[in-house]
């Protein structure tokens, strides 16, 4: 299946055709800076075939989506749209196909990402327009790690707030833990279900997991994209207590405060303005004593999250880097592994200096031999896992809207029906046999079996 995979954010898109067999690209599509005057075009593969003859790119993310999918939805072999949609909230815990309700969905979720879910949505509205006949589908930031447990995605905050806000962590950079986590899997031979592994996506969002047994059980993003890792502009863990007294003593409203741990913060604000790691580790290397500190925290942080995650899941198997960062720093993937050996991983300096990861070659140890824990380099690839997935749901999604969506309770042993569900299941005026009467009044089991 052919999967036109996009990825809409705030200042960039990216869209890729991917044949989801073999997840191999056939073209790809970047548009940065597409808030200024002259939006920068990449194109590649297929796409540059057919938007050869197209004027300058316009301005705004919406105008210049809409133009470039304009200039191909005639020309390309599409079957299937796959939207990066960054927060799924406690509804969505798989890839799902879009349609009204889910997209309604996903807008009211659009308060816990504000600079990443309103993009997301638009990219959808275009597509839908465009794509009217094709299968739409959402695959989520924050679906990998629906399964964290209770004591991982509760804050000490009282319940009733939690309650009414649905205040808890959600986790996201979802489908590259979990591409990579499949990948490592694969190269150690070892199904993933018996791997304890530890991922650190680090790029200008960054965030670590901790994947048990193949499930997520820790991550360091919360409920929103702000927690956990230091990152290219926003500052990752603060101590709640710090911004109520910097909001006090310099009268910041809230979207300032927002603006300040989003935008201004994390490797800009300690390096006083980069937020490009190369920058940092260059200005570094020249003796930059801001550029040193932004390096030390950063890597600091990520050492103690990797600690941390051990700890969590009583030991560890591989500790795998991705992201721009981990994928090519080896001064980051040094600093955050060296001295480890009391975990079983041992660094090997050459083969980190040396490592250099490319679409084939997208797996490195470096490692030890001799180390139990392996360290891995591995370049992650979002656009493919989501055309995977999205080629699944697809796929299956033809079969799955011909059956009616019936609410149904489930108890321990039995699902409880309302009678105008019964004539839904088994037709107008259908009575159930019964078999025994429930403790609760009026209810009764019967004969008839639903399969779930
Ligand atoms: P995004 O989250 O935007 O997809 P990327 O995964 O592309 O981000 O990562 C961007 C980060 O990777 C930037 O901080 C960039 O400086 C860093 N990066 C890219 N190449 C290198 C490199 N060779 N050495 C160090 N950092 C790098």
């Amino acid at each position: 299946m052919n999967v036109l995979v996009i990825n809409c954010g705030s200042s960039s898109v990216k869209c890729e055709l991917i044949s989801s067999l073999k997840g191999q690209s056939l073209g790809s599509a970047q548009i940065e800076r597409a808030q200024e005057a002259k939006p920068v075009l990449h194109l590649q593969g297929c796409f540059a075939e057919y938007t050869a003859a197209l004027s300058d790119c316009p301005q705004g993310i919406e105008n210049a989506l809409n133009w470039l999918l304009s200039a191909i939805h005639t020309q390309l072999k599409i079957e299937a749209v796959g939207h990066r949609i960054v927060h799924g909230g406690v509804y969505f815990d798989q890839p799902t196909l879009i349609d009204d309700s889910v997209l309604e969905r996903i807008e009211a979720l659009a308060p816990l990402a504000p600079l990443h879910q309103p993009p997301n949505i638009l990219g959808v509205r275009i597509a839908r327009r465009l794509f009217a006949d094709l299968p739409q589908v959402a695959v989520f930031d924050t679906a990998f790690h629906q399964t964290m447990p209770k004591r991982a995605i509760t804050y000490a905050l009282p319940q009733a707030l939690r309650d009414k806000h649905q205040l808890r962590r959600f986790g996201f950079h979802g489908s590259s833990h979990q591409y990579v986590s499949e990948r490592a899997s694969d190269y150690l031979g070892c199904p993933l279900d018996s791997l304890r592994l530890i991922t650190c996506h680090l790029g200008s969002g960054a965030s670590v997991a901790a994947v048990e047994y193949g499930r997520s059980v820790e991550t360091s993003m919360g409920m929103t994209p702000l927690e956990g890792l230091v990152m290219g502009t926003r500052a990752g863990d603060v101590d709640a207590g710090l911004l109520i007294d910097i909001a006090r003593k310099e009268n910041l409203t809230l979207d300032q405060l927002e603006n300040l741990l989003n935008k201004e913060s994390g490797l800009k604000g300690l390096s006083n303005g980069s937020n490009d790691m190369r920058d940092i580790l260059q200005r570094a290397t020249e003796g930059d004593d801001a550029a040193r500190l932004a390096l030390q925290v950063f890597t600091h942080r990520l050492r103690k999250y990797i600690g941390a995650y051990a700890a969590v899941m009583g030991g560890v198997d591989a500790i795998i880097f991705t992201g721009g960062i981990g994928e090519n720093s080896p001064t980051v993937r040094h600093r955050a592994t060296q001295r480890l050996d009391f975990l079983g991983a041992i660094l090997d300096e050459d083969r980190n200096h040396d490592l250099k990861l490319s679409t084939v070659e997208d797996i490195a140890e470096f490692s030890t031999p001799r180390s139990r824990v392996k360290l891995l380099a591995i370049r992650t690839d979002e656009q493919r896992a989501i055309a995977t997935q999205t080629a699944q749901v697809a796929a299956a999604g033809a079969k799955v809207n011909k059956i009616p969506t019936i609410p149904i309770a489930v108890s321990a042993r039995h699902i409880h029906l309302t009678q105008a569900t019964v004539e839904k299941l088994f037709g107008e005026g259908y009575q159930l046999t019964k078999r025994s009467d429930l403790s609760q009044p009026n209810q009764f089991a019967c004969n008839e079996q639903v399969t779930l």
